[in-house]
């Protein structure tokens, strides 16, 4: 859709993609929120507050400014989305669905270069969209970190000519091992090692949403995930035919491929009759409550989505509500906690993390100055406005580091990325650990998966290595005949 200056307020879009005036009209622009607003926080000015946000997309509503107004666009993409302003309004703004429907007009009018609108196609309508292709690049990008390709590139400067020398950072660890759903069940494990727990009447039937990059790059929070649940009484499934939960569209303002990935979803989880939907990245999982939402205008599956919200929890929300089981022996680590937005904003799920930490003996919890303030990473905000997301990851970073801890807890795949690569940059040997991991490590402390009933068979992933090592075979042959034919010329 071309740019419009006709000022006649914003884009007849498909679907419920426009800022509700109703939500609008909730701000009585008091202004209490201000100080919980990162980006305010930083600059101290009005427009990259909240309440200034919001003065923005009403300006455009009501055809003051047009919808590519440089400063509109420029807040849509500058504000986090941490939702830190929606947790302390009084007025009970919706901000996150007034942001998200801000950012589809913004992106519907947004001049993109070709190279910009490639990477997007591939990675959001081609990649996102299939768990299978993902699979294929995911196990790329493990022979690129593990065959010392990536060194050489890090080292030849091509990043910095190409100006993906920052996002490059960023590409998490990538484990040897994927863990995605095909189908598995894993029972209830209650006894094990003498250490006895009594059976509940009835165990818990939880599906996982394994998510995209959490099968590649979080296998093994997957695989902490799985353990913990069985040994606190509950029956763990991965329903096959579930896909990425669709955040990041819905955070870009693709609205559409969001509920085409939620309907999928709703069907692949339900499928196996889950008393509890259970998801591992504080992210994902507040967009899976979101679901009602983002499908109440659809007749068939708005009602789908409302029951299907209700099973579910974080993983840190459903540990503290089975208990946990506490460990037995003394592991004498010393953690700080910083909290995910989604998670400590968007779900309001702040003790219960902490309630799964103390469960752990002789660990020490010590808290950061502000733990819920955005590190930056939100999504794609640290590729997309690296300086400000620098700027909050260097506060973070300075936060955990005062607090004398050696780990980082937290519940996020994005903030895990943010805080390894702001870690590593420092050369600062922290580990930045998942909640669920330090758990585990305490279960595993007690000898409570000595036996090996625990174990997790590893996947069936032959399709993918072998067209992973056809494209080799082929980019190589290809590489070795430009390089002839090169020769031959001189
Ligand atoms: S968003 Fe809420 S807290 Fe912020 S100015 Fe509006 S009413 Fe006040
Ligand atoms: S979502 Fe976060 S960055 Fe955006 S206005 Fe609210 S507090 Fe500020």
């Amino acid at each position: 859709m071309m740019p419009t200056n006709t000022f006649e307020g914003f884009l007849d879009l498909a679907g419920v993609d426009k800022p509700s005036d109703e939500i609008m009209n909730t701000c009585v622009r008091c202004g209490l929120c201000l100080q919980s607003c990162p980006t305010y926080v930083q600059l101290e000015v009005e427009p990259s507050s909240p309440r200034g946000r919001i003065a923005l997309i009403r300006g455009v509503a009501e055809g003051r400014l047009p919808v590519d107004a440089p400063g509109f666009l420029h807040q849509m993409n500058e504000c986090l989305g941490c939702l830190a302003c929606q947790a302390v309004c009084p007025s009970g703004v919706q901000y996150g669905h007034l942001l998200e429907a801000g950012r589809a007009q913004a992106a519907a009018v947004r001049e993109k270069s070709w190279l910009t609108k490639l990477i997007e196609i591939v990675v959001y309508q081609v990649l996102f969209m299939s768990p299978f292709l993902l699979r294929v690049f995911g196990r790329s990008m493990w022979l690129y970190q593990r065959t010392g390709v990536q060194a050489l590139v890090r080292k030849s400067g091509i990043l910095k000519l190409m100006g993906m020398e920052h996002s490059e950072k960023l590409l998490p660890k990538i484990n040897d091992r994927f863990v995605y759903a095909q189908g598995q069940h894993f029972a209830p494990k209650l006894f094990t090692n003498g250490v006895s727990q009594a059976q509940p009447v009835l165990p818990k039937r939880v599906a996982l949403l394994t998510g995209c990059a959490q099968s590649m790059a979080f296998a093994h929070v997957h695989e902490a995930t799985i353990r913990t649940l069985r040994a606190n009484g509950c029956e763990v499934l991965l329903p096959e035919g579930q896909q990425c939960c669709g955040a990041l569209h819905a955070h870009g303002g693709d609205f559409e491929r969001a509920r085409e990935l939620a309907r999928k979803n709703i069907d692949a989880l339900e499928a196996v009759s889950p008393d509890i939907v259970v998801v591992n990245a504080a992210g994902c999982s507040h967009h899976l409550k979101e679901y009602a939402h983002l499908l109440h205008d659809d007749p068939v599956y708005g009602p789908k989505a409302e029951q299907f919200v209700a099973k579910g929890r974080d993983i840190t929300e459903l540990l503290a509500e089975l208990g946990p089981r506490p460990t037995q022996n003394p592991l004498t680590w010393h953690v700080t906690y910083q909290e995910p937005c989604h998670l400590a904003h968007g779900q309001k799920v702040t003790s219960q993390p902490r309630q799964v930490l103390n469960a752990v003996a002789g660990l020490k919890l010590t808290e950061m100055k502000d733990s819920a303030m955005c590190c930056g990473s939100a999504g794609t905000y640290n590729i997309t406005q690296p300086e400000m997301a620098e700027k909050l990851l260097d506060n973070k970073l300075k936060n955990a580091m005062a607090t004398g801890a050696s780990i980082i807890a937290t519940a996020n795949t994005g903030c895990s990325i943010q805080l390894t690569a702001g870690l590593k940059d420092r050369q600062t040997p922290m580990p930045v650990m998942h909640i669920v991991e330090i758990l585990d490590a305490g279960y595993r402390h007690d000898g409570l998966y000595a036996d090996g009933t625990f174990d997790i068979p590893a996947e069936d992933d032959t399709q993918t290595k072998a067209i992973v090592a056809g494209v080799l075979v082929l980019t190589l042959v290809l590489i070795g005949w430009v390089l002839k034919s090169l020769w031959k010329r001189k």
